[in-house]
């Protein structure tokens, strides 16, 4: 740790990584319900899964064909009967002898290869092997899965393929982590609702629906509080009558050094305590994080690519912490399209880059945190550690893809 680090502007930075663990550092768990399969997806585990059966439960066929014995292909093979998926066969195969039998279907006991029917010619009830293929065919019982193992971890992100394994392992529900309540407000006198007139000097709300959409994608809940004027008590009002009902507060605005900048303040009248103010990250040098007996809250920048920035690599770590799962947001390693300097190294930066499908990262066009529409043409964002003034294009560099979250346990 390097300790607070000071920029020309005087402001005292805490450095990213003790950024990330002091937000992390502060999470718990919010308890656990049970909720129906169809709702999982996104959700966290909230405990094990633990299987009660064998996966495959019995030695099944992987195609449609013929069981028989391996040692019987090259001689003429009399079918016995046929095995339908869901039926269990009733014959054993003996010499010479095969069943017709369908890809899911239990494999009769005597059988140790299934040929699949493309490999065959059948006539009057005869079946000659045509190709050999070496392979046996048959999936065998437990192979995946073992009765009382874990299959799913506690913390687990659930995704389409955890809930195919919640359902194959019989469950109706899943039992999973409560999700935080967020509640998002902006701040600023000179913001107005998209739809509502404007007059001159004042701009529209966008980091409101900007957020909104972010922590819906995130598959996190989230209300809207809405607009908030720069005035000293607007704060601890809005928070006193949320009382009870927010467990994360996301503020945008007002957290800097201006005449107008009341949120700091607010949220210490409101009995908040303040962890972070101030943090060696670009965009987001002004930003807050603070906590109540059972409430958090943090305070974002509101220039839209400061709150686009800070809540994709911040906020969102933070909120699946609370669910108990590591959250780290998919990351790839390119190269750099092209050079990249910097002035000042104090704080970790991050910028917009566009992604090629043959592995390069290219910057874009970023005139810096109030270029809303620099992220539309975006899909990562390059970090630049602190300390690093420049890149050389070619140069094999992290990039973070935001987004919803993806990846299973961040634990491993
Ligand atoms: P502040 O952090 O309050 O000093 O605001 C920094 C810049 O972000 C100013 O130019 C604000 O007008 C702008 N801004 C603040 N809140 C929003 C918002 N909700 N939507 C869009 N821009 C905003
Ligand atoms: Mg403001």
């Amino acid at each position: 740790m390097t300790g607070p680090e000071r920029d020309r502007t005087g402001w005292k930075l805490m450095p990213f990584d003790e950024v990330m663990d002091t937000i992390l550092g502060s999470t718990r768990l919010l308890g656990s319900e049970e909720v129906d399969l169809a709702d999982a997806a996104g959700r966290v585990l909230a405990s094990d899964i633990v299987s009660d059966i064998d996966m495959p439960p019995f030695d099944k066929s992987a195609m449609d064909g013929f069981a028989c014995r391996s040692a019987d292909l090259d001689r003429p093979l009399r079918i016995v009967e046929t095995v339908a998926a869901g039926r269990m066969p009733e014959k054993e195969i003996g010499e010479g002898e095969c069943a017709r039998i369908m890809t899911g279907a239990a494999v009769p006991r005597g059988a140790d290869m299934v040929v699949m029917v493309e490999y065959t010619e059948e006539e009057d009830g005869i079946v000659t092997v045509t190709r050999g293929s070496g392979r046996s065919n048959i999936c065998l019982l437990g192979e995946d899965i073992r009765r009382g193992e874990t299959v799913l971890e506690k913390g687990s992100l659930i995704r389409p393929s955890e809930i195919a394994v919640l359902a194959a392992m019989g469950n109706a529900k899943a039992p999973v982590a409560v999700r935080p309540a967020l509640g998002i407000a902006v701040t600023g006198d000179e913001l107005a609702e998209p739809g509502e007139p404007i007059r001159k000097g004042m701009i529209r709300n966008s980091n409101g629906p900007q957020l909104m959409a972010q922590a819906a994608e995130t598959g996190l809940s989230a209300e809207y509080l809405g607009i908030v004027p720069d005035t000293p008590g607007a704060v601890p009002e809005l928070i006193e009558h949320m009382s009870g009902e927010i467990d994360v507060y996301i503020f945008s605005g007002g957290v800097s050094m201006g005449d107008y900048d009341f949120v700091p303040g607010g949220l210490e009248e409101a009995g908040f305590e303040l962890l972070v103010h101030g943090a060696a990250i670009k965009p987001g040098r002004p930003l807050l994080f603070g906590r109540h007996e059972d409430a958090w809250v943090f305070g974002l920048p509101g220039n839209p690519v400061s709150a686009f920035v800070l809540f994709e690599i911040i906020v969102k770590p933070f909120c699946f912490g609370l669910m108990g799962h590591a959250y780290r947001p998919l990351e790839v390693t390119v190269r750099l399209g092209s050079d990249f300097t910097r002035k000042s190294a104090v704080r970790t930066a991050h910028v917009p880059v566009r992604l090629t499908p043959d592995g390069w990262a290219r910057l874009i066009e970023y005139h810096g945190s109030a270029h809303i529409n620099a992220y539309t043409r975006a899909d990562g964002i390059l970090r630049i550690p602190a300390g690093v003034e420049s890149l050389k294009k070619g140069e094999e560099v992290r990039i973070v893809v935001p987004g919803p979250p993806r990846r299973a346990n961040g634990l491993r």
